[in-house]
């Protein structure tokens, strides 16, 4: 079974992309810097192989800021509406980390797992078999190796 590409793109329709492979993994992110960040409760963090997005529409630019602490922190986003698309970690040249939520259709895919779900949001109920981590994983391989048992083959 192969991969069928699936389509995203920012909420203004200016960039549109092709995500055109399996992804590395996918986790939820529950830091206090993806909630704020995002707005939100955590960010959902799809690692995928750079030459796996294809660029059909428009070009996200590239921001960077400093945060209080000296941590630089970056995305390619729509200069229209702002829709972070992916970051490009500095540490794994060859990834991005596509925002899951931009994706067109999100009905395909559950997280492997959860990290930093100490500072999760009371509200949220962790999901059964799902990898929770307390802080930020030493070892990212867990979540690649659930993500491939669950999604094997791709798609
Ligand atoms: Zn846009
Ligand atoms: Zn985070």
């Amino acid at each position: 079974m192969s991969f069928s590409p699936q389509p995203g793109g920012c909420v203004c329709a200016a960039v549109r992309y092709l995500l055109t492979a399996n992804p590395v993994t996918l986790y939820a992110c529950h830091c206090t810097d993806c909630q704020t960040g995002t707005g939100t409760s955590f960010a959902l963090s799809m690692i995928v192989n750079r030459e796996a997005i294809a660029l059909v529409r428009g070009e996200p630019e590239r921001h960077e800021c400093r945060l209080e602490d000296g941590r630089v922190k970056g995305g390619f986003r729509c200069s229209a509406c702002n829709t972070t698309l992916w970051g490009a970690p500095a540490r794994f040249p060859n990834l991005l980390n596509l925002e899951a939520g931009t994706l067109d259709d999100t009905s395909w895919f559950r997280p492997a797992g959860h990290i930093w779900t100490r500072s999760a949001q009371s509200w949220f109920a962790l999901p059964d078999g799902a990898l929770r981590y307390e802080t930020q994983p030493d070892d990212m391989l867990p979540l690649v190796q659930a993500w491939k048992s669950r999604h094997a083959g791709g798609g």
